[in-house]
């Protein structure tokens, strides 16, 4: 077992944390004004070479795999300490792309062009007003017409939805029911039938938009089924990618609120001497990296293991994003008692780091959903039915 990266490995981190260092002094602008100049982010993390990486090179990606994702994903989110930057990275290589990289010849051919350039960022949208942890039950329909699938329904807390053109939404054939007849197509904002809407504003990860997507009788095209009804299981080997994107945001996190503390406490004196030198000040900091540490092999396990390299097994990732999820908003806490009274203002990035930990929690899967799935990975002879 080799736990050294590469040297190109290190050189594309190395490139994620100057891309991430770009943007950092902005974040507190974007967070004020829930506004940001997403266009101009996206176009410039092309620009520093971090589109695609998971896309193969005969579509124009770069042929990385979940562990180059990680890898440069968790540098920007330290580095930046903003769920925003990473966001590039997450609709040109991310579930969305990853899912229509299943779908057939003809939808890559369509839509891989424009998602590995950057021109046409990719969102997933499984997410509906009355079903969020119980996907299984989800009620945005697709019905075959001739040529098209009709599509009625609604999705919201789609991150990004008002800002890329190009949704993987998830939706129910034919009224089968649970599971089976889930699959998913690829929607491009500008069909009939289909609104847009900016969603609520959130407390953290501001500055894009959650938004909603609305289907009244909305025209897809056949050839833009990514995944049919019956391969759900094929549907989630996707979305894992969705969950290893949320683990590097855990990791980068914690990281990035680490990092705060360590400052703090050696610039902060109190009587007479820095915090630092306070035993529980620097026990508390030595149990904050331990932490990370363990969390980040847990990420690098479920990465190294991803199949085809590419999609992250849903065991391995499960257990990472559980971890992430549960012991980040601790970290991120700690950090800011450590700042004092100072950490609450808005002069110190602990409070945003804080914020966009606790946004985070139940994204991409509620803590306890996870771990429905990992007490049914660890019992396979015993069924856990949620109905
Ligand atoms: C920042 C952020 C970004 C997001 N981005 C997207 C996106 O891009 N696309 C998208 O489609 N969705 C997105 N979501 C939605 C997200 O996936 C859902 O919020 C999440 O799956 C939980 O669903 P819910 O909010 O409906 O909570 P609910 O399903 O109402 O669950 C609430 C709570 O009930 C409990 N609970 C529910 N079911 C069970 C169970 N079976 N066992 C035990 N406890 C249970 C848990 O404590 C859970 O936290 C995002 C959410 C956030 C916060």
């Amino acid at each position: 077992m080799v736990f050294a990266l590469t040297p190109e490995q290190l050189a594309l981190q190395a490139r994620a944390v100057a891309a991430g260092e770009e943007f950092r002094d902005q974040a507190r602008g974007w967070d004020e004004s829930d506004d940001a100049p997403y266009r101009a982010i996206f176009d410039r993390i092309g620009e520093l070479g971090l589109f695609a990486l998971t896309m193969p090179i005969e579509h124009g990606g770069q042929g990385l795999g979940a562990m180059e994702y990680f890898l440069a994903a968790e540098a920007i989110f330290r580095a930046s300490q903003s769920w925003l930057v990473g966001e590039p990275l997450f609709c040109t290589s991310g579930p969305g792309p990853s899912m229509v990289l299943l779908g057939q010849d003809a939808v890559q051919e369509k839509y891989l062009p424009d998602i590995v350039a950057g021109r046409r960022g990719c969102n997933i949208a499984l997410t509906e007003p009355l079903h969020g942890s119980d996907l299984t039950h989800l009620e945005t329909t697709a019905v075959r017409d001739g040529d098209r699938f009709i599509l009625n329904g609604s999705k919201n807390y789609v991150t990004g939805a008002v800002v890329n053109h190009l949704h993987a939404v998830f939706v129910r054939f034919d009224d089968l029911p649970g599971a089976k007849g889930i699959g998913a197509v690829i929607v491009e904002d500008g069909f009939d039938g289909v609104t847009v809407a900016r969603g609520p504003s959130f407390i953290g990860d501001r500055g894009i938009p959650h938004g909603d997507l609305s289907f009244h009788d909305a025209v897809v095209p056949v050839e833009n089924l990514l995944i049919d009804r019956g391969q759900f299981g094929r549907l989630m080997r996707a979305f894992n990618m969705e969950r290893l994107h949320n683990c590097a945001f855990w990791l980068g996190a914690m990281e990035a609120a680490y990092d705060e503390a360590a400052k703090r406490v050696q610039e902060r004196q109190a009587f007479g001497k820095p915090l630092l030198t306070f035993q529980a000040v620097y026990h508390d900091l030595a149990w904050m990296w331990t932490q990370i540490e363990a969390h980040r092999l847990l990420c690098w396990r479920a990465a190294m293991t991803a199949h085809e390299g590419r999609f992250p097994d849903f065991q391995m990732v499960t257990t990472a994003k559980l971890f992430g999820a549960t012991v980040g908003p601790q970290i991120t806490l700690k950090s800011l008692e450590l700042h004092g009274g100072y950490g609450v203002t808005a002069d110190y990035p602990i409070q945003r780091i804080h914020r966009d930990a606790i946004t985070n929690v139940v994204a991409g899967g509620a803590p306890a959903v996870l771990k429905n799935a990992v007490a049914a990975g660890l019992f396979p002879d015993h069924r856990f039915p949620q109905t």
